[in-house]
C-alpha cells in the first residue's frame, strides 16, 4: 500500500535550515562545487550542528506515536544524493525521524512541495525561498540565529505574524498605499464581518491547529497525556483592527492560544517572554529584531517585501 500523504501536516525541510551547514556553504561559495563535494565526503562523520528549524522540527516528530503517525517531515535538497549522505547521518545521530528525502543536485526543489502535499518549505537559501513564493508556494527563509535549543522542554511554542503570513495582504495594502494608519483602521473597522483571504501559511497554521484539537481530545480522554502545540499571534494590528482578526480565525475555525495585538511595540518584547520555537513574519524589521535571540523565519511574500533590498 502507498504510503499516504494527504491526512498528515507535511513540512519540508532544506538540510540548510535542519542543520547549520554555514561552512559547507562557505566552501561551496568559495572553492565551488568539486571543493564541496570534496569537503562534505571528508567530513562525512563529522556530525553537522543544528540549524535554525531543528527546534521545530524536532518537537514537531515528537509528537507523532506509534499508534498514529500526524507530521511528516521530508528532507527537499538541492544537494545531490552523495552529498546528502552527510545529512542522512546527522538526522540519525540526533534521532530525528526522518526517512525520505528528495535530491535535485544544483536545482530548486521548491516544485516537488505538491507531489508531497507540503504546506511548508523551510530553507537557508533564500533564492530557492523568493521563487517558490512567486509561484504561490508557502515557502520560508531562515534567519540565522544565536538561540540555543533547551531538549529537556517538551512543548513546542510557534508565534505567527497575521497579515502576509496567515491571511493575505490585502489590508497591508490599504495601510502601505492607502494612506496609513488612519485610513486602514476605517478600512478595516467597515470590513470588519468580512473574510480575510488565506496567506501563505494558512494551512500550515490551520493543520497546526487540527493537531492542537486532537491533543486537547487526548488529554480529555487521558490527563496523563501532556498537549505540547502552543500557538500565538504577534502583530503589529492593534483596536480597532483586532476584531476582523477575531472573526477571520473564529471563521476558519482556527484556536490560537495567546495573542499580541501590539500598536507598534516591538514584537521581540513580548516573544522574549513567550520564548518561540519558532516565528513567522513578511516583514523583514519585524524578524531581524527578534532572530538573533529565536529562530525566525521570514515570508517574503506580498506588498511588505515589494520594494525590499536584497538581504545577505
Ligand atoms: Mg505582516
Amino acid at each position: 500500500m502507498a504510503f499516504e500523504l494527504t491526512d498528515k501536516l507535511v513540512i519540508a525541510v532544506a538540510s540548510s535550515a535542519l542543520f547549520d551547514l554555514s561552512e559547507s556553504d562557505k566552501v561551496f561559495r568559495e572553492e565551488k562545487e568539486n571543493a564541496y563535494r570534496r569537503y562534505q565526503r571528508e567530513n562525512e562523520n563529522n556530525i553537522l550542528g543544528k540549524g535554525v528549524a531543528f527546534a521545530l522540527i524536532k518537537r514537531l516528530l515528537e509528537i507523532n506515536t506509534k499508534e498514529k503517525q500526524l507530521v511528516e517531515v521530508i528532507l527537499l535538497s538541492r544537494n545531490d544524493p552523495d552529498t546528502g549522505l552527510r545529512v542522512f547521518k546527522a538526522i540519525e545521530f540526533y534521532g530525528l525521524t526522518i526517512s525520505r528525502a528528495i535530491f535535485v543536485a544544483g536545482q530548486n526543489p521548491f516544485k516537488y512541495m505538491e507531489a508531497i502535499n507540503a504546506s511548508l518549505f523551510l530553507s537557508g537559501n533564500l533564492a530557492d525561498v523568493k521563487e517558490a513564493i512567486k509561484y504561490n508556494f508557502p515557502a520560508g527563509y531562515v534567519k540565522d540565529t544565536d538561540y540555543k535549543d533547551d531538549e529537556t522542554e517538551k512543548e513546542l511554542r510557534l508565534a505567527f505574524d497575521f497579515d502576509g503570513v496567515i491571511v493575505d495582504d490585502a489590508s497591508e495594502t490599504v495601510y502601505k498605499k492607502g494612506g496609513g494608519l488612519l485610513p486602514y483602521q476605517k478600512h478595516e473597522r467597515e470590513h470588519a464581518n468580512e473574510l480575510m483571504g488565506e496567506g501563505p501559511l494558512f494551512r500550515f497554521l490551520k493543520q497546526i491547529s487540527e493537531i492542537q484539537k486532537y491533543e486537547i481530545t487526548k488529554f480529555e480522554e487521558d490527563d496523563s497525556y501532556k498537549p505540547k502545540i502552543r500557538v500565538a499571534l504577534c502583530t503589529a494590528r492593534n483596536a480597532p483592527a483586532h476584531e476582523r482578526v477575531i472573526k477571520t480565525l473564529r471563521e476558519y475555525d482556527i484556536r490560537i492560544d495567546e495573542a499580541f495585538f501590539l500598536g507598534g511595540i516591538n514584537k521581540n518584547s513580548v516573544l522574549k517572554i513567550y520564548k518561540p520555537h519558532i516565528f513567522f513574519d513578511d516583514q523583514l524589521e519585524h524578524i531581524d529584531d527578534v532572530a538573533k535571540s529565536f529562530p525566525s523565519v521570514h515570508i517574503p511574500y506580498g506588498v511588505a517585501n515589494e520594494n525590499e533590498k536584497e538581504q545577505d
